[in-house]
C-alpha cells in the first residue's frame, strides 16, 4: 500500500529551483516545463531522498531501474512536439514520472513496462495522483498493435536498434523519440514518419539509459 507525502511549499520552491536550472541549460519549451512543475517528483522516489528528487540527476528506482534525469525527460518531451489530445506510446513507464509529465502535456498515454514490480507500483500510484494512462505489462519491442497508430512514441530506455514495430505503429506525419546504442551511451534519435514506408532520420546529443532489453536477455 503506497501512501502519498505531502507537498508542501518547500518542495514547491526545490521544484522551480530544478525547473529554472533545466530552463538555462537550454529547455525552451514552457509547456513541458509547466507540466514538470506541476508534477512531485519526491512522489517517485522514497522519501529519504528529498533532495535527490529535485535535483537533476537520473536515480534508482529498484528493479535495476532508473527514473531519467529531469532534463533528459524535458529534452525527449520537448522532441515529441506534443498536441492536446495526441495518443502517446511510452516504452519503458518505469517511476510514472515521465508518463505524467505526458498526461500533463495533453496526451493520452499508452506505456508499457517488462518489469513487474515497476509495473504494480505504477499501476498504484499513478491513479493515487489522479492520473489515468492505460498500463501494459510486456515487451516495448512488440508496442501495442491493438491501440495503433500513434501520433507519437517515446522510447525511455537505450535501444540496440530502431525496433520496426514500433515505426510501422505510427501515423504518416507522428514522430519516434529513441536513444539508439547497445553500448554504455546512446545517440538519441528523432524519425519523423513522412509516409507508409518512409521516414527521416535526425541523431541529436549522446545520452545514457539503462537497456531497452530483448527476450532473451529477459530474467537478467
Ligand atoms: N520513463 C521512466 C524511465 C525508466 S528507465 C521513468 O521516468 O521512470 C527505463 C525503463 O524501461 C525501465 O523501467 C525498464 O524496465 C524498461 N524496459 C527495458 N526494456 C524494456 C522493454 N523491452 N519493454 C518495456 N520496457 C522496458
Amino acid at each position: 500500500m503506497i501512501r502519498l507525502p505531502e507537498d508542501n511549499f518547500k518542495h514547491q520552491g526545490m521544484r522551480k529551483k530544478l525547473i529554472d536550472q533545466l530552463r538555462e541549460k537550454g529547455i525552451k519549451n514552457e509547456g513541458v516545463l509547466n507540466a514538470m512543475m506541476k508534477i512531485p517528483r519526491h512522489f517517485f522516489l522514497d522519501l529519504a531522498f528529498l533532495n535527490q528528487a529535485y535535483s537533476d540527476q537520473a536515480f534508482q528506482i529498484g528493479a535495476g531501474q532508473t527514473i531519467s534525469q529531469p532534463f533528459t525527460v524535458a529534452y525527449q518531451t520537448s522532441l515529441l512536439e506534443l498536441k492536446k489530445g495526441e495518443k502517446v506510446l511510452e516504452i519503458g513507464t518505469g517511476s510514472g514520472y515521465q508518463t505524467c509529465v505526458l498526461l500533463e502535456c495533453g496526451a493520452k498515454v499508452f506505456s508499457i513496462e517488462r518489469q513487474k514490480e515497476l509495473y504494480d507500483r505504477t499501476k498504484e500510484l499513478l491513479p493515487m495522483m489522479n492520473y489515468a494512462p492505460k498500463l501494459f505489462y510486456g515487451d516495448g519491442y512488440k508496442g501495442l498493435a491493438t491501440y495503433a497508430p500513434f501520433d507519437k512514441v517515446l522510447v525511455t530506455c537505450g535501444a540496440p536498434f530502431i525496433p520496426e514495430e514500433l515505426i510501422k505503429q505510427l501515423k504518416v506525419g507522428g514522430i519516434l523519440v529513441i536513444p539508439v546504442g547497445s553500448g554504455g551511451v546512446q545517440v538519441m534519435t528523432r524519425i519523423v514518419k513522412t509516409g507508409d514506408d518512409s521516414y527521416e532520420k535526425e541523431e541529436l546529443s549522446n545520452f545514457r539509459f539503462v537497456p531497452m532489453l530483448e527476450n532473451k536477455d529477459w530474467g537478467k
